[in-house]
């Protein structure tokens, strides 16, 4: 009968616990039934290993497989997992968003549900944040299983990010990071609607610092970034933290009026000291033309970028829409 109440006082105490988590571990979920299990069984091996409370937050970002049914029955099981599923596919951006929502704990991390990042090195993680530091980033040293086109695409797409903005955004890093509670209700505060969270959480500040690991292939299953949706971000990145692409149209319109002040110059002594035959040709003008044209419509093509994600800003829709939670009160926001 004691041992009964006991056991009830410490399971009471168990859900007690579990409802205010020290840690967060938010996975974006697209697609993923073949690695759920297997990130839930290797989470939940590293974080009891810290003795704290925690958490794991699945947000099932509009998958059509059996996910949504997978993160019911993880919950089910232990209901230190929790669970979101979004109306739709809304995007690995606005999905993490939805985890950063919802998440309890005291530090929140990011962890891609494929277990390409290893759940171990939230335990380095966790040590630098014990020791003060406000946002911990996994560094990509070693990579697996990726294209090299994808790791081409990638280094220079980091490069350019860290040459035309103005936030210092580490490179070779992704979101698989550790941030602490200031920093998260800090990116909460922030409504834009094209997400680009590596950017915001450079912006946010405080102290930061990288553990560099090792990335493996994918458990299973396969990527979801299609081209179109890499090519989607990169251009989210950049309109989100830089002007560049709009101040060049400047440069390029001064570099071309510099030229055209020397071309009539040139023109203007031909004329006075003699040469008669016209200077140019029609071909000529006809690919100066269409040149020009070329130009103002890539300008106009920039500006268009810019504006339309004013016009979504303004538009200020929801970021997402939730379907279903398991475990997750409504109070909570
Ligand atoms: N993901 C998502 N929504 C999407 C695409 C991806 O939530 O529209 C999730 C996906 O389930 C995975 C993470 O984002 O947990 C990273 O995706 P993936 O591994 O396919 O990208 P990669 O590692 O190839 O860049
Ligand atoms: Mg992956």
């Amino acid at each position: 009968m004691i041992a009964n109440i006991q056991i009830a006082a410490l399971e009471q105490q168990k859900a007690g616990s579990a409802s205010s988590p020290v840690f967060s571990i938010i996975a974006p979920v697209h697609n993923e039934e073949d690695v759920l299990r297997e990130l839930y069984r290797r989470v939940r091996d590293v974080m009891d290993q810290t003795g704290e409370a925690w958490e794991l937050l699945l947000i099932d970002d509009g998958s059509t497989d059996s996910s949504a049914a997978l993160i019911a029955s993880l919950n089910t099981a232990d209901v230190r997992v929790r669970g979101i599923s979004l109306s739709r596919n809304y995007g690995f951006q606005v999905a993490v968003s939805a985890g950063l929502d919802h998440a309890q704990g005291d530090a929140v991390v990011l962890i891609d549900a494929d277990l390409q990042d290893p759940p171990e090195v939230i335990l380095d993680m966790i040590e630098r944040w014990q020791e003060g530091y406000e946002v911990v980033y996994g560094v990509r040293g070693e990579r697996d299983g990726e294209t090299w086109f994808k790791k081409v695409t990638a280094s220079a797409f980091y490069r350019l990010i860290q040459r035309i903005t103005n936030v210092d955004i580490p490179l070779d890093t992704g979101d698989f990071r550790l941030m602490d509670r200031r920093v998260v209700d800090a990116i909460k505060a922030m409504p834009e609607r094209s997400r680009f969270l590596r950017g915001m959480v450079s912006w946010v500040g405080y102290r930061q610092t990288g553990v560099v690991y090792h990335r493996h292939s994918r458990y299973a299953g396969r990527t979801k970034f299609t081209l179109k949706k890499m090519v989607r971000f990169a251009l989210d990145a950049i309109t989100s933290f830089s002007y560049f692409p709009l101040q060049l149209a400047s440069y390029v319109g001064f570099f071309f009026a510099g030229l055209s002040a020397l071309a009539i110059l040139v023109v203007i002594a031909l004329r006075l000291f003699g040469a008669d035959a016209p200077l140019m040709g029609q071909a000529t003008t006809l690919v100066v033309v269409l040149f020009l044209g070329s130009v103002q419509l890539i300008c106009l093509g920039i500006i268009g970028e810019y504006l339309g994600r004013i016009y979504d800003e303004v538009k200020a829709r929801p970021l997402y829409l939730i379907d279903r939670k398991w475990g997750i009160e409504e109070a909570v926001k």
